[in-house]
């Protein structure tokens, strides 16, 4: 098979796998298309810092797999969404946060359309920016 033909098989094949959304900013970055403050990162899941922190921990923690939002969330999605919650609880141990929140935008809270959950610690929470 001709390389490029191989190349556009194994896309195909991630494609559906990560239900990747080309123009999603989050699938970019679990991609590596778009650089970050990369906390943590497992085959189904990447963490990285927020670029605009309402507390002095903010991270993100994110599935590989494009899913919208909490109410777009399918029951074969059960994994990613177990994922999340371990990497969240592996930084929790890592960075030994006593307090912490993890918290999930929806509707017009949500601004990024990829599923997404905020792990804020350290202080206090400027929670009408969140
Ligand atoms: P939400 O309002 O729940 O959709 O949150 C989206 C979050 O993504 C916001 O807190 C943004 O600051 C954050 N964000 C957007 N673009 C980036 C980026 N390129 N790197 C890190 N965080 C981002
Ligand atoms: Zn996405």
């Amino acid at each position: 098979m001709l390389n490029k033909t191989k190349w556009l098989v194994k896309e195909a094949k991630l494609r559906i796998k990560y239900m990747v959304n080309k123009d999603c900013i989050f699938c970019k970055i679990a991609r590596g298309e778009i650089a970050t403050k990369l906390v943590l990162e497992t085959e189904s899941v990447i963490a990285f810092s927020d670029i605009n922190p309402v507390a002095s921990v903010h991270i993100l923690i994110v599935p590989r797999r494009h899913i919208e939002s909490v109410v777009t969330i399918k029951s074969e999605d059960a994994s990613w969404i177990i994922d999340m919650f371990s990497v969240a609880k592996k930084i929790v141990k890592d960075m030994s946060l006593d307090a912490f929140r993890l918290a999930f935008n929806g509707g017009r809270y949500q601004h990024v359309l990829h599923l997404h959950m905020h792990l804020l610690a350290g202080g206090s929470v400027e929670w009408s920016k969140l």
